[in-house]
Order: C-alpha cells, then sequence, then structure tokens
C-alpha cells in the first residue's frame, strides 16, 4: 500500500465537511437558543467550524429523550446479543471511517496524523469491541443461604448517564465513557470539550447508522459552566463520568450534594513519576519511553511521565542520550506523517505552558533542551520539547500540571529516596520504573502510590487493565477494563422466601 503524504492528507481533509449539530434524540439539532461558537485548528489558529452552543435547555431535552428511551427498555431491556451485535456494527462503521475520524481528531485537537490513525482511533474502536464482547459474558451471582431462600445479586444499568469530556483524546475518552455504559444498557449524553467537538458529533451518526436507538446516545455540545454544569446539576442523571482537571472534577462533587446525589466518577490530571535508577543497561530504551511519556500527545496527557526521578550514578548519561533523543521529537504540520509533536490545544493553553517554563527558569531550574514557542509563522501554537535539569521536587514545574511536552529531572541519591519523592505529590495517576533489579522492580512497585505502575516501560497497559487514580487523580471508579462496567451499574439484592 502507497504510503499517504502530507499532500494527501492536506487534500483529504479539505474535503471534509464536518457535522457541527448536536445530536439529541435521534435527530441532529441546532441549540435552541440558535447559537454557536467557534472551533479551531490548533496548528493554523483558524477557524475550522461553527459548532451549536448548547446550554441547560439542551441538555434537558437531551436528559428528557435519554430517560424516555431507558425506561421504554428499547435498549435496556434489549437481549445482551442483540445489544452487543449493534455496538459491534458501530465498531465496524468507525473502522469503515476511520480515515475521516483521524483526520478530524487532527484538525480539531492538533495532534499527529500518525497518532490519530495507529493509537487513537484503532484503540478506540478496539475499546468498543471489547466492551460489547463482554455484554454476554457476565453474569450475576447467587449468594449461599439456606434452602428455602432464593438470594440473588443482580447488576442493572443505573439509568441516564452525563459524559463531560477532556480534549486530550476525544474518540478514545469519549469511548472510555461511553463503550462501557452502553454496554451496561444505560442512556448517554455526552458534552465534549468545547475545543473538540466533531469527532463526538461523528461518532453520533454512527451510533445511529449502527441501530443505537433514539434517544439512547446523545451528544450536546457545549461550554463547560453552562452544558457541563446543567448535566452535573440535573435531577434525571443517574451518573455522571467525567475525565480533566481536578478543579472542575471538584464542582461535580458539590454539583452531586446539591442537586440528586448522582453517582461521580473522576478521572483527573497526574504529575507522574518515571523513575531510573543506576542499574539499567539499556540506556537508549530507557530514554525512548522517558520521551515518549511525556511528548506522546504533546504532553498533553494526563499520565504524561513529567517528573524524571533519576539516581546519581547514571544522570549524566541519561540525560546526554534523552536530550539527542529528544531532538528526533520533530514538532511540526500535525498532517505531516514524521510529525511526532503537534500543536497545543489552543492558545491560552499554550501560553500557560510557556509560563510554566518561565517559571521553571525564574525557580532556579536550568534548561537543557527546548524552552520556546516554534513554528510562530504557521500561525498554530506550537512548544518545543523541553527539558528541565536541577529540579526540586517543591518547585512549581515539579508539583503542578503542565500538561505540556516539559520534563522536570530530579537527582536521587537512592532507590528509596526516588520512592519518597514520586510519593511526595498530591497525585496518583501513573508512574513508571526503570531497573535491570526484579526484586527491587517488585518492592518500588508495591510502594508507589499511583493506579498505574508501569516497569521498564511507559505504558497504561491494554483494554484489560483498569485505568484511575490514587490521591486527588481521581475518585469513584476505574475506566477501563472490566471495573469500567462497575461505574454503569448498580447493584440489586433479590431475596426469594420459598414454600
Ligand atoms: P477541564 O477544564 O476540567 O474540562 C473538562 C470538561 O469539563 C470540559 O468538557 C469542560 O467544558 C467541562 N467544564 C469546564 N468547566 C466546567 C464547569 N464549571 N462545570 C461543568 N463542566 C465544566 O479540563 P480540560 O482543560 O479539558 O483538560 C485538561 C485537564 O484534564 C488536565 O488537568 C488533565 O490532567 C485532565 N485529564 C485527565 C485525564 C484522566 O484520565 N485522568 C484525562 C485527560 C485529561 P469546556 O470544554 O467548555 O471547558
Ligand atoms: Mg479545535
Amino acid at each position: 500500500m502507497k504510503e499517504l503524504t502530507l499532500s494527501d492528507f492536506t487534500a483529504a481533509a479539505a474535503k471534509i465537511k464536518p457535522e457541527t449539530r448536536a445530536f439529541i434524540d435521534g435527530e441532529f439539532v441546532p441549540a435552541r437558543s440558535g447559537k454557536t461558537f467557534a472551533t479551531i485548528n490548533p496548528a493554523t489558529g483558524k477557524e475550522l467550524a461553527q459548532v451549536a452552543e448548547c446550554d441547560a435547555d439542551d441538555v434537558d431535552v437531551a436528559v428528557c429523550a435519554a430517560r424516555r428511551a431507558f425506561e421504554s427498555g428499547v435498549w435496556s431491556a434489549m437481549p445482551p446479543k442483540a445489544r452487543k451485535k449493534i455496538l459491534l456494527r458501530f465498531a465496524d462503521l468507525m473502522e469503515r471511517d476511520s480515515e475521516e475520524l483521524a483526520l478530524l481528531e487532527v484538525l480539531d485537537n492538533g495532534k499527529p496524523i500518525s497518532d490519530a490513525r495507529s493509537v487513537d482511533v484503532p484503540d478506540s474502536i478496539e475499546t468498543l469491541r471489547w466492551h460489547a464482547e463482554a455484554i454476554d459474558k457476565i453474569y450475576d451471582q447467587i449468594s449461599p443461604t439456606s434452602a428455602d431462600v432464593v438470594s440473588m445479586i443482580v447488576r442493572e444499568p443505573i439509568g441516564v448517564v452525563g459524559a463531560v469530556l477532556p480534549w486530550n483524546f476525544p474518540i478514545f475518552v469519549a469511548m472510555w465513557k461511553f463503550a462501557p455504559a452502553l454496554a451496561g444498557g444505560n442512556s448517554i449524553v455526552i458534552k465534549p470539550a468545547e475545543q473538540t467537538s466533531l469527532t463526538a458529533i461523528k461518532l453520533a451518526a454512527l451510533a445511529a447508522e449502527a441501530g443505537v436507538p433514539n434517544g439512547v446516545f446523545n451528544v450536546v455540545t457545549g461550554f463547560g459552566e453552562t452544558a457541563g454544569q446543567a448535566i452535573g446539576r440535573h435531577m434525571d442523571v443517574d451518573c455522571v463520568s467525567f475525565t480533566g482537571s481536578g478543579e472542575v472534577g471538584r464542582y461535580f462533587l458539590r454539583y452531586a450534594a446539591e442537586s440528586n446525589i448522582k453517582r461521580v466518577v473522576l478521572e483527573l490530571g497526574g504529575k507522574s513519576p518515571a523513575i531510573v535508577l543506576d542499574d539499567v543497561s539499556d540506556l537508549q530504551a530507557v530514554a525512548n519511553q522517558i520521551a515518549t511519556g511525556i511528548l506522546f500527545c504533546q504532553g498533553e496527557n494526563c499520565s504524561a511521565g513529567s517528573r524524571l526521578i533519576v539516581q546519581s550514578g547514571i544522570k549524566d548519561r541519561l540525560l546526554d542520550t534523552l536530550a539527542k533523543t529528544f531532538k528526533t521529537w520533530t514538532v511540526g504540520n500535525p498532517l505531516e506523517p514524521t510529525t511526532r509533536v503537534g500543536a497545543m490545544i489552543e492558545e491560552a493553553h499554550m501560553n500557560r505552558v510557556l509560563s510554566y517554563i518561565d517559571a521553571g527558569r525564574e525557580g532556579g531550574a536550568r534548561i537543557l533542551v527546548g524552552g520556546r514557542r516554534t513554528l510562530t509563522d504557521t500561525g498554530g501554537f506550537f512548544v518545543e520539547p523541553t527539558i528541565f535539569d536541577g529540579v526540586r521536587n517543591d518547585m512549581r514545574i515539579a508539583r503542578e500540571e503542565i500538561f505540556g511536552p516539559v520534563l522536570s529531572v530530579i537527582e536521587v541519591a537512592d532507590a528509596d529516596e526516588a520512592v519518597r519523592v514520586a510519593n511526595d505529590t498530591n497525585y496518583g495517576l501513573a508512574s513508571s520504573l526503570y531497573t535491570d533489579n526484579l526484586h527491587l522492580a517488585h518492592k518500588v512497585a508495591r510502594a508507589i502510590k499511583a493506579g498505574t505502575v508501569s516497569v521498564n516501560c511507559f505504558s497504561e497497559g491494554d483494554m484489560g487493565v483498569p485505568f484511575g487514580g490514587y490521591k486527588q487523580s481521581g475518585f469513584g471508579g476505574r475506566d477501563k477494563g472490566i471495573a469500567a462496567h462497575d461505574q454503569y451499574l448498580q447493584t440489586k439484592a433479590i431475596w426469594m422466601q420459598l414454600r
């Protein structure tokens, strides 16, 4: 097959005419207010499209439709095999339209086309298939009782699920939420991030084409303070699953407390450590993983390995290799297949990342690589991959989530100090550990307080493992794996006295 080039992708992108309306009760609709807002291409700074600006009224219509569909049983009571068939068809349709989905994601988000085609879209399809396949393989339970009682423990869909989403992995995180929610028989109302609505809207069209009944899958585009808050406060939403910042995550706990005590599941940020002990032998392999950990998705990754905690004996050699490796992560036009680092999501976020770089300098850390905005003449929001050496764990750049391609290097004397520094954070989402010592690998993996510890790689594992945070990185449940279903199911005890 011919390798696609920048001009192929540019030509294909120019042909896309994205749908920009909300999707409510099986139909594309404008916001009831008639308002729209601009979504921009972060690689050019130019407007891509005007998207429906839904608010509380639209959310209410969507939630009512979702409730009606749920109570009718059209999806919630559909035989598991039939539900599975529709979701598998949905996945097939995503596969059919995968090039368009990848391009839309790149245009709206600024991530490299090579990532969208090899990770975001295929992994999302796999996620949908994985949860669909689980539908008719999950059993309920019978508890041990005396012979005159039958005690069934059954799990039922919770009802109407709201999903409020971030902009960094628009398709993928949407899928982490709606695939298990739909698998369980729930109805869903999705509010994508305002910067990246287009792929969620496209997914709604595919869901309908696959046969997901009207009202079961709704997408309400708009702003957090209006549409997002309306979902959080709605008296008829049973569960909100949120991924985003800790600040907004806290709002959802408050919204729930002030409304109907809906279930709230939060996936929040991180300041994840990558620990390198001085026994590692393959420095290049370690450097490749560390670079991926902080540069994949421009560092706009909640599980980014943003603190490199390295033992003194290996530090200089590792940084030497790492600096060279960073140079191979080309920043460029996201539609160019060799680009590895795309654009920051928006100008304000780029400026935030740059202000952290200033704070690092002012705090006394030393820039080893990068440190500046780049490709300014494109109009896009690009930042150079950046390494700060001489970071102390109490500096702002070691404590706060930068959400950009900025690595903070902290030197430690031994494994014990590495663990202490790694755990000295409010977060606990992910972590990586590099060592050739099997004994230390086991001990340190247990000692790190994080939802994921990857050893000798940067990874969140595959679809089979749960993903979520310790401490202030998460609340209420886990995405991915079979545990993700728990978020959207509730447990009922049926105790039957026999005569
Ligand atoms: P964000 O500002 O928290 O926004 C997330 C979502 O919440 C968006 O849809 C947003 O709408 C909405 N929102 C904003 N204010 C709201 C309010 N007052 N009430 C209700 N909803 C509101 O986060 P972001 O900027 O999209 O993403 C970056 C952050 O997400 C980072 O801190 C990152 O660590 C975290 N993140 C975590 C994970 C994880 O799995 N743990 C994954 C990805 C990202 P608008 O789009 O209109 O603002
Ligand atoms: Mg955009």
